[in-house]
């Protein structure tokens, strides 16, 4: 009997055995848990290059080693907008600085915000749409802004409505092409 049980054991699955139970998983977290912030005042993208911690002159970070270069496209999970960051810093104070790992930071193209996340899907109603990474306090995915973002964020494939938008400039593009070659073949009189 003892013998079946330990093989009825060994032949469990293996997350019977070693993975956490439902009760025993995390939930989601809520956006101010992985720090949303919402977009900003301007509309643009959350990179260094609007951030007040930024100094354009050296691309430096006054929260990094200073001898870090950082280009105006990267963003990490401190970031705070700024209208105009300033050139060069005027004193820096003695202080621990943070790692590259520590603070998340990482290259983008253009900074980030959650319309080019993969965990958006953007509500065509609205500036704004569900994220599947974080909820809201009936447990359901969180509404938040196209250009809002948080340190979850993880690049994604173009939404489908923003699919959708391309799609149709490329066919009115086109449209546009035949009406010209029409107007060419009948001023040649073709
Ligand atoms: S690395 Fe982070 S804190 Fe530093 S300028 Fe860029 S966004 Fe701001
Ligand atoms: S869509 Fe992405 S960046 Fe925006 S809140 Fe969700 S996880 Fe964060």
């Amino acid at each position: 009997m003892h013998k079946f049980r330990l093989l009825d054991a060994l032949n469990a699955p293996e997350e019977d055995m070693d993975s956490p139970s439902d009760n025993q998983r995390a939930p989601l977290p809520c956006p101010s848990d992985v720090l949303y912030t919402p977009p900003n005042p301007d509309g643009s993208n959350k990179k260094c290059g609007n951030c007040v911690m930024y100094a354009t002159g050296r691309g430096q970070c006054y929260i990094h080693e200073p001898a870090l270069s950082i280009r105006p496209t990267s963003v990490c999970g401190y970031h705070v907008f700024c209208f105009a960051p300033m050139r060069m810093f005027t004193s820096v104070v003695s202080m621990q600085a943070l790692t590259p790992e520590q603070s998340g930071l990482i290259q983008t193209e253009d900074g980030t915000s959650c319309s080019s996340c993969k965990y958006f899907a953007k509500d065509p109603r609205e500036q704004g749409g569900e994220c599947m990474a974080v909820i809201d306090p009936s447990s359901l995915p969180a509404f938040v802004e196209e250009k809002g973002c948080c340190a979850r964020w993880t690049l994604g494939a173009p939404s489908l409505s923003e699919m959708l938008d391309e799609s149709m400039e490329e066919e009115e593009e086109e449209e546009d092409l035949d009406e010209d070659e029409d107007l060419a073949d009948d001023e040649a009189g073709y």
